[in-house]
């Protein structure tokens, strides 16, 4: 299985002047939240906490959520928490191309992976009629897509769920940075954990801040896999997101305005090759003339990273631009010269069709 942990390392150890590969934000932390942690570390905050999170974090969650507090739990990222739901079922189902660590996760813990394959010519859209595993993982907005399921779409995909007695993660970490209507899985569907962080909206991936929704036993198993595992949340963590929290608003608008912008640039730059305009989250997951890695390495070699399609699943034939790097304009300048040398060579080389011809691009 192709691990993009050990591409990122060596990544690092190239040193590419645009990074457009990790899911890092280069949005910085606001100032009052690293103040917060600071702060609560001069007051001897430096103990353990309660297991699932200090009270007062957990309310000013559940109140945004609308949910109740025993609702909720908090901890040290999203990654854990999904470990915990994939560590509770038997076979789980994933929507691809999804996120390399479902695949990791799964593999750790020794679960069979069902794998829903989507395409781009169907806007990823995931068509099941069965779902045979007892979890089903779903992730909107997308990483790697950009995709957003509409309301009837999700509705589709839970009802299959629910007439399978299939628990449902919906991993919603990008549920804030959306440029159209998002539904919350458990809008629509009661089988629902939804798991959320502080590292998308907030670019918080290294305070390790995440928290999980779901119906109070649910929870009181998540939180038993939390005390067995990584105990809990160091309290200066948590108390810096309380802060986060505070700012939540402001936020949204302001980090939300920031990807749409990058969005729309890379949409525009790239145009007439293949990819579905990103509707959320920060990524364009686009279809290369040649095999994603090979052409991965090229850009690489010209000082651009970008992480491979099959990162995300079975699709060689792509690659995932990351618009939350640094070196954004230059590399999506290199990605479109090198699309286009490779489709050249492709020509000359008496190749019959065209990537151009199913293109999806600017499809919203
Ligand atoms: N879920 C998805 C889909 C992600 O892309 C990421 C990070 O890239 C995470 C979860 C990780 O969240 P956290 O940093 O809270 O563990």
């Amino acid at each position: 299985m192709f691990n993009v942990y050990e591409f990122f390392n060596r990544i690092n150890e190239v040193r590419p002047e645009s990074r457009l590969d990790a899911g890092q934000p280069d949005i910085p932390v606001r100032r009052e939240i690293i103040e917060e942690a600071v702060e609560s570390l001069r007051r001897g905050e430096t103990g353990y906490t309660s297991t699932g999170g200090i009270r007062e974090l957990r309310e000013r969650i559940a109140e945004f959520e609308g949910v109740s507090t025993d609702e909720v739990i908090v901890a040290p990222g999203a990654k854990i928490l999904i470990a915990a739901e994939i560590a509770s079922a038997k076979k789980v189902a994933v929507v691809s191309p999804h996120w390399n660590a479902y695949s990791l996760i799964a593999q750790q813990f020794g679960r069979e992976l069902e794998v829903i394959k989507t395409t781009l010519e169907e806007r990823w859209t995931p068509r099941v009629e069965e779902i045979k595993a007892d979890l089903l993982i779903i992730n909107y907005p997308n990483n790697p897509t950009g995709r957003v399921l509409s309301g009837k779409e999700l509705r589709g995909l839970l009802e299959v769920a629910e007439e399978n007695g299939v628990k449902v993660l919906s991993d919603e970490v990008y549920a804030e940075l959306t440029f159209t209507r998002f539904t919350p899985a458990r809008e629509l569907y009661e089988n629902v954990v939804t798991v959320k962080g502080f590292s998308k909206l907030y670019s918080m991936t290294g305070f390790r801040l995440g928290y999980a929704i779901g119906e109070r036993n649910e929870i009181r198993r998540i939180r038993r896999f939390i005390e067995s595992t990584v105990t809990c949340v160091p309290p200066f963590v948590q108390r810096a997101g309380v802060k986060a929290l505070e700012l939540r608003e402001e936020l949204i608008k302001e980090v939300r305005r920031v990807y749409l912008e990058r969005a729309r640039m890379a949409s525009k730059m790239l145009r007439g090759f293949d990819f579905v305009e990103p509707e959320g989250a920060f990524y364009i997951f686009l279809r290369t003339p040649q095999n994603g890695m090979a052409f991965a390495e090229r850009l690489l070699s010209r000082g651009v990273a970008v992480f491979p399609g099959v990162a995300f699943g079975d699709y060689p034939n792509f690659i995932r631009i990351s618009l939350s790097g640094r070196g954004l304009k230059r590399g999506l300048r290199v990605i479109r010269e090198e699309l286009e040398c490779a489709l050249e060579s492709r020509a000359t080389e008496g190749w019959e069709g065209s990537s151009r011809g199913v293109s999806a691009e600017g499809s919203r």
